[in-house]
């Protein structure tokens, strides 16, 4: 079997995970990253990974069996997706969970013209967690199904109280609420408020002669990103900051509680607890990666999601040494 050759689109957090997932992968080949930015000036994780303009990306099309898309959710996303769903075979991670059905939408039309395979929202949420919430529901139709993030660093919440004024930096962890994620566990099917599920812990270095009341007071009722939660503001200084939290971790619970009958309850959970986000969502889309590459040789094209692929098509293993190794 020749390797699977990838390109990444987009060179960021998750682009330096995609380059150091497909070195844990020997079925897969990296061809090269693909920026917006000066290749020349793009220092690589690892020496010899070939760096390329995004112009010279059509110039390689049969040099490319999928591409990796890592660029942002917000603007970046939105536009690259679709373009290149047209030549190109793709996985994205998209996470705007409102605005996935058009993004699938606007994917689905390029990629059913160009007769590609372009699967987008793989990652850990949506992905893994998005699996788990569809097996729970699907097995125990009468329950309950419960989401709950963290510990976790969040990048949207974080740009968010770095632009408070007098904030010269810092960073915000959501945690799960134990006492919820007890009682859930518990099969109770409690009702919880979003105060009641998740708290929110910030840690600030304030500019010089900023007042920390007005900027703990900022944060703590700012609008959709704090005031409907418990806030704690915690006051460091910058080598604190650097020293403490440049980690990217996350992670998280899905948990669906059901009845098979009136006396028996059933819960099924599944956990993640991730030192490096963008990381583990790299590795999550290098298997989708390889899944595509398979649909596509299959003759699947069109707009998929993690909803549409055998479990089977992520594994390197034959479908025979799965069964008898896993099943
Ligand atoms: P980054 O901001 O690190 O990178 C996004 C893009 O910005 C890159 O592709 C790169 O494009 C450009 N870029 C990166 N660094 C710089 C820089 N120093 N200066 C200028 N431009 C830069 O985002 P992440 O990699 O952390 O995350 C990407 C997306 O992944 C997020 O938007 C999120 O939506 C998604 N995600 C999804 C998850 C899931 O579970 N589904 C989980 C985690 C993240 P270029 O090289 O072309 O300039």
């Amino acid at each position: 079997q020749p390797p699977i050759r990838i390109g990444i689109v987009g060179y960021g957090n998750l682009g330096r995970g995609v380059e150091a997932a497909i070195a844990k992968n020997p079925d897969l080949q990296l061809m090269g990253v693909y920026t917006r930015r000066d290749p020349g000036a793009l220092q690589t994780l690892l020496a010899g990974t070939p760096v390329h303009a995004m112009e010279q990306l059509d110039s390689h099309h049969g040099q490319l069996d999928v591409l990796i898309l890592c660029g942002g959710s917000k603007d970046d996303l939105p536009r690259q997706s679709p373009a290149l769903a047209a030549r190109f075979n793709l996985v994205d991670s998209f996470d705007t969970h409102a605005r996935i059905p058009e993004h699938f939408a606007a994917v689905d039309a390029a990629a059913q013209a160009g007769q590609t395979t372009a699967l987008i929202s793989a990652g850990w949420d949506p992905g893994m967690f998005s699996l788990n919430r569809v097996m729970g529901e699907a097995l125990l139709p009468d329950g309950a199904t419960y989401t709950f993030w963290g510990k976790g660093l969040s990048q949207g919440h974080s740009d968010a109280i770095r632009r408070v004024p007098g904030v010269a930096g810092g960073v915000q962890y959501t945690l799960p609420v134990p006492a919820a994620v007890d009682a859930v566990r518990g099969g109770t099917r409690p009702t919880l408020s979003t105060r009641e599920k998740h708290t929110r812990e910030c840690f600030v270095v304030l500019e010089a002669g900023a007042s920390a009341e007005a900027v703990r007071q900022t944060i703590v009722e700012m609008p959709h990103y704090f005031d409907e939660y418990d806030t704690t503001v915690h006051f460091i200084d910058a080598a604190t900051l650097q020293r403490e939290h440049g980690a990217m971790p996350h992670g998280g619970f899905v948990i669906r509680s059901g009845n098979t009958s009136a006396g028996n309850t059933q819960v099924i959970e599944y956990g993640l607890q991730l030192g490096s986000n963008p990381e583990f969502t790299a590795s999550v889309l290098v298997a989708y990666a390889r899944a595509v590459h398979r649909l596509h040789l299959a003759g699947q094209h069109g707009a998929k999601t993690v909803f549409d692929v055998p479990p089977g098509l992520l594994s390197a293993k034959s479908p025979a040494q799965l069964r008898a190794e896993l099943l």
